[in-house]
């Protein structure tokens, strides 16, 4: 089974890796695609450019065979539509299962992306629970209703359809608040590899 994680990583961090990790194992999963997107569809422009954000993701990931960057997105340009990303996935992975991993501050506002309601049919939903994330209300608590599966196993024996919730160890990390921390500058150490933050140094970015 495969997953597939889309973000912005401007800068990619701990709050996402070990999350990742945890849902790689538990379960389980033979392969996430970390998939970084070119134009994000719901927030301002990045602090760090589409090859710096690439760049960072691959320094992260150098170790860790499992984690595979995939740069569709990039590569198609324009701004980034999950539905277009999990659609060419489809076409290439045939049948095999495939789950979009989402934090839950992502899965509570899925009403506003575009084509919405083609996502479940095109994946499964796995949703990691996130620190200060309450559950899902209105169109969203809906899909929840209709497509939640009580047992993981599910997943595995159908291309797309379901929604999982998992818990991870909760890590108060955001992107958002390393760059200010960046532009502060403070020391962000332990929040993320330190390839990255060596990164980040270098190029001077986020000041
Ligand atoms: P920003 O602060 O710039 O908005 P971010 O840290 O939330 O960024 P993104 O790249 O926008 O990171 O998020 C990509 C995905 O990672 C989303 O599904 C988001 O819910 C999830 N995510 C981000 N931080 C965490 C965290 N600390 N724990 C679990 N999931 C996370």
């Amino acid at each position: 089974m495969i997953g597939v994680f889309g973000g912005t990583f401007d800068p990619v961090h701990y709050g996402h890796l070990r999350t990742l990790l945890e849902v790689c194992e538990l379960l389980p999963l033979s392969e996430v695609r970390l998939i970084p997107c070119h134009i994000p569809a719901h927030r301002g422009v990045p602090g760090a450019t589409p090859k710096q954000r690439l760049a960072m993701l691959q320094l992260a990931l150098q170790d860790i065979p499992r984690f595979v960057v995939d740069q569709r997105e990039l590569d198609r340009g324009g701004r980034s539509y999950t539905v277009d990303t999990l659609t060419s996935l489809r076409d290439e992975l045939g049948a095999a299962p495939l789950c979009l991993i989402l934090g839950m501050d992502a899965f509570i506002k899925l009403d506003t992306w575009h084509e919405w309601s083609r996502l479940i049919e095109l994946a499964h939903i796995v949703v990691m629970q996130r620190p200060g994330c309450v559950m899902p209300s209105g169109a969203v608590a809906e899909l929840v209703a209709r497509h939640r599966v009580n047992d993981k196993k599910y997943l595995m024996r159908s291309a797309a359809g379901g929604i999982w919730f998992q818990q991870v160890t909760q890590l108060e990390i955001a992107a958002t608040a390393i760059r200010e921390q960046v532009a502060q500058e403070r020391d962000i150490r332990f929040l993320l590899p330190e390839t990255v933050r060596e990164y980040i140094k270098a190029n001077n970015l986020y000041h």
